[in-house]
């Protein structure tokens, strides 16, 4: 059944103003103020859980929050179609443009990089960067932009080089692999490599001033806001020992190819 033929469909969020269809519903002691599970790390702080509201949600379809989208789409189908939806807005990733809330659609309009961040943008199949450089600039994110998909991948040193994470985020509902190949500068005899799924970009996990302990935002899961969950903040990275690596492959700098490649459907060979 749809939400809007239900006696819920004017109940939204009271601060998103979404449909409560993102787990967990919570709502205030005089049940006057009720939020989504987008906005769980949004004040005001609330304790009651609505598990009544979840299960008769859990049994509709919902209209996407994007207006221009048609799609219609059951309460577990929610946040991954948000995530990979044509329409979806995302805020500019960088601080400068935080305060000014510059919104686009990343999937179908990525002139706002072209214009204000040319410098972070790099098309191709993939990008190679120099272990020299990451230490020097120590955490950066560029817009790869692969056949006209983007992803954002974002750079972070630990221990001033020591460990270099490095993460792959993408915003298309395919299931896509990042490959990352670091070998040496001088020659290419051995190398180390890494394979993981690209995840789907969410802006309150995947931040780079969280990353750097700058961030102060309320809604972001890793900023100082929240220090109690500092412990997992790496979790969605790679995590290249640079010492070790040199060491493993004889040299004295690296390289490192970040590549992106569709994955393939289960049972098709890898050539
Ligand atoms: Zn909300
Ligand atoms: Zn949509
Ligand atoms: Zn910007
Ligand atoms: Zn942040």
């Amino acid at each position: 059944m749809d939400i809007e033929k239900t006696a819920n469909h004017n109940l939204k969020c009271s601060i998103c103003k979404n449909y409560l269809n993102v787990a967990p519903v919570l709502a205030s002691e005089d049940g006057k103020i009720i939020k989504c599970g987008r906005c769980q790390l949004k004040g005001p702080h609330l304790k009651n859980r609505n598990s009544l509201y979840e299960s008769i949600g859990a049994k509709l379809n919902f209209p996407c929050m994007n207006k221009e989208c048609s799609s219609r789409m059951s309460w577990n189908d929610v946040q991954r179609h948000e995530k990979s939806c044509k329409h979806r807005q995302i805020s500019c990733p960088f601080w400068n443009c935080r305060e000014k809330d510059i919104r686009f659609p990343i999937n179908s309009d990525i002139s706002h990089f072209e214009t204000s961040h040319p410098g972070s943008i790099h098309y191709g199949s993939g990008i190679t960067l120099n272990l020299k450089v990451i230490t020097h600039l120590q955490s950066f994110m560029k817009l790869l932009v692969v056949n006209d998909v983007p992803f954002l991948v974002l750079i972070h040193c630990i221990k001033f080089g020591e460990e270099v994470l490095v993460g792959v985020f993408g915003f298309d509902s395919k299931a896509y692999e990042y490959h990352l190949k670091i070998h040496s500068d001088q020659h290419d005899r051995r190398h180390v490599f890494f394979k993981e799924s690209t995840m789907l970009y969410d802006e309150d996990q995947h931040c780079l001033y969280c990353l750097q302990n700058l961030c102060v935002l309320q809604s972001h899961r890793y900023s100082k806001v929240h220090p109690e969950n500092k412990k997992d903040i790496y979790k969605f990275y790679s995590n290249v020992t640079t010492l070790a690596t040199k060491t493993l492959l004889q040299t004295e700098n690296l390289l490192f190819d970040i590549s992106i490649f569709e994955s393939k459907v289960n049972g098709e060979q890898e050539d």
